[in-house]
């Protein structure tokens, strides 16, 4: 695409005729809403605003935006940390209006409007007992999400919530609403497994629905000094886990809640969360060797709704954010006493560290079987601060580059697209996609030639 028209050139008033929903432009009211994300040091200004109700809006924007030379970019849940969602003096097309979920029980499947959330799904579905794998904070947009493969509860029982999908209507940068599956464009489809969605708008997504009503899920809370024991005991459960469970191993600090022991409250701890799909009894039984480490200080471990348990994962607002992910082929000890050490010299009670393992359905398919190329790390590591005072910026960014300095020894060098943030270098944007760059830069020729939807890959701050 060449250089964009000014948009202080562009008259948007043809736009705002064509649209069902609002056109935000500064200054107007909710332009300042709609244009946040999730990570507040992202504050960026659109030119426009298209808050989209449906497909006949996406595809007067998208074409607009061909037509006036004006950059794009798409929102869905705003929760990426890069916030590729909005760039400056382009087009948003916000989904968010679009947040319908229509359930098959019969067939198992769920239709999703671009802009839902995975609150709204798991609401939706969970009256049916059934479950789409997908995040674990119900906040997190379904579109985004999905896009760059997307992980959760489930994963290792049910797949990727990528691998789930059976396919996606599009309006592609030509306007026109196409269909991708198996059958139907069948190269779009494969990008839009795990390849970021530069490649069209998705305006609604089929998702394979699965089984899932009362498992057993909670957490092992431990003193910070037990860090080091804790995550061998994790990486010894790991290696011999079901499918059906997944654990979380991680070092932070609880909340000040009433619902935490008076003495872990508001402290920094050692924790394993934990979670089994099976029927509560067994996942008792599964878990049990794990309640055998050590003294925990608390113990959460019960049968609850699988929907409760996912709705425990909300996050809260808008925070500064700092981050990096890193896929470890193993968890040796050297690599567990770096990650405890940083996670002691944490900057802030908003440091987390969260290793979680890979394997059963999530590593089952080939790397090129989808755009999503990460199917052979053993591990995940996620090292993560939020903060809210923009005089400690420096502080908490300089101490997630050095960590992942620190443990880049053991990473395979990927990095989940997911987790890609806005800071990072050209090697670590390709390792996102893996061996598939190649046929993904081929897809996204043949769909968006001119660039339309910007790079592959989260988009930087400009149009
Ligand atoms: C608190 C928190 C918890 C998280 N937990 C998990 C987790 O459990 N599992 C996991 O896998 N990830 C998790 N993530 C990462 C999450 O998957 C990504 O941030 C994801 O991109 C969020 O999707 P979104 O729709 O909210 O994002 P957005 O920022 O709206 O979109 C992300 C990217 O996708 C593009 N896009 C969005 N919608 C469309 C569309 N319809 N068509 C084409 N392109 C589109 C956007 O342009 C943008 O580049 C978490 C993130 C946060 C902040």
């Amino acid at each position: 695409m060449g250089t964009p028209t000014p948009p202080d050139d562009v008259d948007f008033g043809p736009l705002r005729d064509r649209l069902r929903g609002r056109l935000l432009r500064p200054g107007d009211g909710g332009y300042d809403d709609a244009r946040r994300v999730w990570n507040a040091r992202i504050d960026r200004e659109p030119a426009a605003i298209a808050r989209c109700t449906g497909v006949a809006d996406v595809v007067a924007a998208v074409e607009f935006a061909r037509e006036h030379d004006v950059g794009l970019s798409v929102k869905a849940g705003g929760h990426h940390v890069s916030g590729s969602a909005v760039r400056d003096k382009a087009l948003t097309v916000d989904l968010s209006p679009m947040d319908w979920v229509r359930v098959d029980p019969d067939a198992r499947t769920v239709r999703v409007g671009g802009g839902a959330t995975w609150g709204d799904v798991d609401h939706e579905t969970a009256a049916f007992g059934l479950a789409v794998p997908g995040g674990q904070d119900p906040n997190i947009g379904v579109a985004g999400l999905t896009l760059g493969g997307g992980v959760g509860w489930l994963s290792r029982r049910d797949g990727l919530t990528s691998d789930n999908l059976r396919s996606a209507d599009v309006v592609t940068a030509d306007g026109e609403l196409v269909r991708a599956s198996g059958d139907e464009n069948p190269e779009l489809f494969w990008a839009l497994r795990g390849g970021g969605g530069g490649v069209g708008v998705v305006t609604a997504f089929e998702f394979r629905l699965h089984e899932v009503g009362e498992v057993f899920a909670g957490s092992l809370v431990y003193p910070a000094e037990e860090t080091e024991p804790t995550a061998r005991a994790y990486r010894e459960f790991v290696a011999g886990a079901p499918r059906e469970t997944r654990l979380l191993f991680g070092s932070m600090v609880l909340p000040t809640s009433s619902y935490y022991p008076e003495a872990v409250r508001g402290s920094r701890v050692a924790i394993v969360i934990a979670f089994h799909a099976g029927p509560p009894e067994e996942g008792a039984r599964v878990l049990a060797p794990l309640r055998g480490h050590g003294d925990p200080l608390m113990d959460s471990l019960r049968a609850r709704s699988y929907v409760d348990f996912q709705r425990a994962g909300d996050s809260g607002g808008s925070m500064r954010t700092s981050l990096r992910s890193q896929y470890l082929r193993t968890l040796p000890d050297p690599a567990i006493e770096r990650i405890a050490a940083y996670a002691r010299r944490a900057p802030s009670s908003g440091a987390t560290v969260f290793v979680s393992p890979r394997g059963g359905a999530e590593t089952d398919p080939a790397p090129d079987a989808t755009a999503y190329p990460h199917r052979d790390a053993a591990h995940h590591l996620l090292i993560e601060t939020r903060w809210t005072d923009t005089a400690r910026d420096d502080e908490h960014v300089t101490w997630i580059r050095e960590f992942h300095e620190a443990v880049r020894p053991y990473t395979t060098g990927d990095v989940a697209l997911n987790f890609l943030a806005d800071d990072e270098s050209d090697d670590r944007r390709r390792a996102a996609f893996g061996g598939n760059y190649a046929r993904l830069a081929e897809v996204k020729a043949e769909w968006d030639p001119r660039g339309l939807f910007g790079p592959i890959g989260p988009a930087g701050p400009s149009a």
